[in-house]
């Protein structure tokens, strides 16, 4: 695979692989989105997970990274992100939310959203819809030639002119090949320029979003970030790649995308 200052560039087959691999990816977040109901245990969503997985004759690309023991990240409430499948019964009022990848002939996808659990609160709900949107807006500005950080940058004013917080401590990255590769897509704008992006790139962008304070805590498992204040959290991801015509997220599953309003 070539490179542009440590950073992949993909053909246009490999595209195509990582495209298949998000779509199947998509495809099994929809399954989760539909099966997520108060009174179910998170461990529910993983079987779930690991029994599409076996259908699609894919791997999951999460189970075993770095140590993870599941497929699925599963992360309820003040949850923000690498929360672990567990017996813990969802209610009403919870928001989950859902991370997870594939492996499909050697590409890797990765993508995410957070789901509400019956009705939630008011509060609730426009966190979960300012993270969404706030996606599609860093998505935006991920064109040929722009300062990779411009993206962190968009999110970071979108979210905050809301009133809500954008986690530091995690951040977007490149995939395809590998899970996690160059660059690093912040969700913030750090103080220094970034990359110029490239047609080739895929990146997956994941704004971690809370109503509170944006610090993070990991809890004495290595792995559940919560938020420091105990306030909710909401992450959405797609994996996209940067195209001479603009940004193409590939993790659209078969039913398309939900905020189609936001389709760049
Ligand atoms: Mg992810
Ligand atoms: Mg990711």
């Amino acid at each position: 695979m070539k490179k542009y200052r440590g950073v992949f560039i993909k053909n246009d087959r490999e595209i195509a692989g990582i495209r298949e691999a998000n779509r199947i990816g998509a495809n099994i977040l929809d399954a989760i989105g539909d099966a997520v109901q108060p009174g179910i245990p998170t461990m529910r969503l993983e079987e779930l997970v690991q029994d599409l997985c076996a259908s699609y004759k894919v791997k999951p690309a999460f189970q075993g990274y770095c140590g993870f023991p599941f497929a699925l990240c599963c992360s309820v409430n003040e949850q923000v992100v690498h929360g672990f499948p567990s017996t813990r019964l969802l209610k009403e009022g919870d928001i989950v939310s859902c991370d997870f990848g594939v492996v499909y002939d050697g590409f890797i996808s990765d993508s995410a959203r957070t789901f509400a659990v019956g009705q939630v609160s008011d509060e609730t709900a426009r966190l979960l819809q300012v993270t969404e949107e706030s996606l599609y807006v860093g998505i935006k500005q991920a064109q040929v030639g722009a300062d990779v950080h411009a993206i962190g940058a968009a999110v970071q004013a979108y979210v905050e002119s809301h009133g809500f917080g954008v986690v530091r401590r995690y951040v977007g990255h490149g995939v395809g090949a590998k899970l996690h590769e160059k660059p690093e897509v912040p969700n913030f704008k750090p103080a220094l320029h970034g990359i110029p992006l490239q047609a080739g790139m895929v990146i997956a962008i994941e704004p971690m979003v809370t109503v509170g304070s944006y610090e993070v805590n990991v809890l004495d498992d290595q792995w559940t970030a919560v938020t420091s204040d105990g306030k909710y959290a909401a992450h959405f991801e797609h994996s996209v790649a940067i195209t001479p015509s603009g940004p193409r997220i590939l993790s659209v599953s078969d039913r398309g995308l939900a905020r189609t309003e936001f389709m760049c």
